[in-house]
């Protein structure tokens, strides 16, 4: 694998490679990779010629300082799973190289970031979109990977690659889970042994609040009311969200009438360690 830290050596090899005809893959990560990273790898490895994946803890997308430098960093693990899983390249620069200049530009995503993520981490969308459009723009891919795990953040970027014109093809991949149903996350290696017990609850949630909206007799309001108390006076679990929404638009689903486009999105600190997770009613959905 090639490994770089710096840009210009990055580009250099990556447009010879394109005058070569070779198709790009890229899969932009925070490192301390789980298999979930990996599915993105493999879906990129199969349709392109030469997978590029990212490493690089965003400082502008933390409001939260603590968490910032609690985020796990586990690079020589990373390169060895990378390796074994096929990628070609691996760019992981510092914040010299990512922000050389101090960042004047910001980025608001409008409706779209007013509710969960946007609403609970204030600048969070921002940071995103920042690091996004400078990887892109170093890159170039022809198909860059994200995860259905992180869907606020996918419908964001879908918009901003959308307006902005960036040439490149979007693939919203599914979310690995562990056996017992949790989400696979970077920080799971961060729960204690109880708080990790307690984490399979918004699976088991996400999935019961599936099966009442599949039912039909529960009202969405009587769905939010059921979740909101389940998982109300535990001690190590404050949820920040639960909520019903459009897959494609998060605009609020008020019915449960049959279609598709449902998502079920939550979000909570476990044992200190905040955590998200969704659930598409119908898992075949192409977004
Ligand atoms: P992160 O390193 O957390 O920024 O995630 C990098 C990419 O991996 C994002 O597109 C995530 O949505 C995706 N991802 C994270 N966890 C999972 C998972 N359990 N299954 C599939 N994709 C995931």
């Amino acid at each position: 694998m090639h490994v770089f830290q710096e840009i210009s050596p990055l580009k250099a090899f990556l447009h010879q490679k394109k005058r070569e005809g070779k198709r790009i893959g890229f899969v932009p990560t925070m490192g301390a990779l789980h298999q979930g990273h990996i599915s993105l790898i493999n879906a990129s490895t199969e349709y392109n010629d030469i997978t590029v994946c990212s490493i690089y803890v965003n400082p502008t997308q933390f409001n939260n300082p603590s968490d910032l430098k609690k985020y796990p960093r586990t690079l020589a693990a990373d390169k060895a799973m990378l390796e074994d899983a096929g990628c070609q390249v691996l760019f992981c620069p510092d914040n010299t190289v990512m922000y050389p200049v101090e960042t004047t530009l910001q980025l608001h995503f409008g409706r779209l970031e007013k509710t969960m993520e946007g609403k609970h981490r204030q600048g969070h969308f921002n940071g995103v979109g920042l690091v996004v459009s400078k990887l892109l723009h170093i890159v170039e891919p022809d198909a860059a990977y994200f995860g259905q795990k992180d869907l606020q953040q996918y419908l964001i970027i879908r918009q901003m690659v959308q307006e902005l014109f960036f040439p490149i093809a979007l693939v919203c991949c599914p979310i690995i889970r562990e056996p017992d149903g949790l989400a696979m996350s970077s920080r799971n290696v961060r729960l204690s042994k109880t708080a990790r017990k307690k984490a399979t609850q918004l699976y088991q949630s996400l999935s019961e609040a599936r099966a009442l909206f599949i039912e039909g007799r529960a009202s969405v309001g009587q769905i939010k009311k059921y979740v909101g108390q389940k998982l109300t006076n535990q001690t190590d679990l404050v949820l920040e969200y639960f909520e019903i929404v459009d897959a494609h638009n998060l605009l609020p689903i008020t019915k449960t009438y049959k279609t598709d486009q449902v998502a079920f999105c939550i979000a909570a600190e476990v044992g200190g360690i905040r955590l998200i997770d969704n659930l598409f009613l119908n898992e075949a959905i192409h977004i």
